[in-house]
């Protein structure tokens, strides 16, 4: 059975060893959960490869003869280079995979490392833990950003969260500075740019008392994942859609399938559904490692 270590990479390099689609032993974390959580943020680039070379060492064990190792990472990657990390900005033009091989040899292990968009990555840890790895998943996380992620993996680009959800001209909160993007409403740190005089938690409260402000905000954070998911389906084909991240909190399902019903007419893109999902390393890194087996083949 091949042994393939999953790894991601965000404010942590988490990892892990992946048989058949299931972790073996235990996750290693760098920083680990009590440590300070922006060591690795303030890492140079060659430093990050350093670390996430430790971790596939710790996930391997003993291990030596391990088939691959997947790496998913937050922002745009394209043949083992990373070309736009917005929260990792150090990584941006640099070649992690070569760099986590080439580390990797020295230590007398021989496996291809795959990069991977990390939501691309989560789409696979889902697939793999409902055993629908024949199936087509899509996911949105809702966090500081919006993520979108797909599965199975393909080549080409997909920045679900800049998908163009309105034609307002006031609409620029997005963080890549875009007009009318689903992270500019749905983002957390857009909303907050949005209500300075309000965290996201008091607006979707405050909501409940029969604020207008707040009740408009709701209903257009709503509207806008059902356009983006919509966009998806006319352009896709209908599936199953996976909400997580911390802000599926604020999510009212009922008025999200309530305005996507009445986004999407064409009987035959009805069978589609929307779920929530837990967001958890575990499944990140079994998706990781899933991805980087398809990609090897
Ligand atoms: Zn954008």
């Amino acid at each position: 059975m091949a042994k393939i270590v999953g790894l991601t990479l965000s404010e942590r390099v988490v990892a892990g060893l992946v048989v058949d689609h299931k972790l073996l032993g235990e996750l290693r974390s760098f920083p680990e959960a009590h440590d300070d959580e922006y060591a690795l943020v303030e890492l140079p680039a060659e430093g990050i490869a350093d670390v996430m070379c430790e971790q596939v060492l710790a996930a391997a064990g003993k291990e030596r003869a391990l088939a691959g190792v997947g790496v998913g990472v937050p922002g745009l990657v394209r043949n083992g280079v990373v070309e736009e990390a917005p929260n990792l900005p150090q990584l941006k033009g640099t070649r992690v995979a070569e760099m986590l091989e080439t580390r990797l040899r020295a230590e007398g292990i021989e496996a291809p490392v795959t990069l991977i968009n990390d939501a691309d990555g989560f789409a696979a840890g889902i697939a793999a833990s409902l055993g629908k790895l024949d199936t087509v998943i899509r996911v949105w996380t809702l966090g500081v950003g919006i993520g979108y992620g797909r599965y199975p993996l393909t080549a080409g680009v997909w920045e679900g969260g800049h998908t163009v959800v309105t034609l307002d001209d006031k609409e620029n909160y997005c963080g890549c500075g875009g007009r009318g993007h689903l992270e500019g409403i749905m983002g957390h740190r857009a909303m907050r740019l949005r209500f300075l005089d309000m965290e996201p938690e008091e607006v979707f409260e405050t909501a409940k008392t029969g604020d207008a402000r707040c009740m408009d905000f709701k209903k257009l954070w709503h509207k806008a994942l059902a356009a983006a998911t919509a966009t998806s389906i006319h352009l896709r084909g209908p599936g199953r859609f996976f909400l997580a991240g911390f802000n599926v909190r604020f999510v009212d399902l009922p008025l999200l399938k309530d305005y996507l019903q009445q986004m999407v007419k064409m009987s035959p893109l009805q069978s589609y559904s929307v779920e929530i999902i837990a967001d958890d390393r575990e499944t990140r890194v079994i998706g990781a490692a899933v991805s980087a087996e398809k990609a090897e083949g």
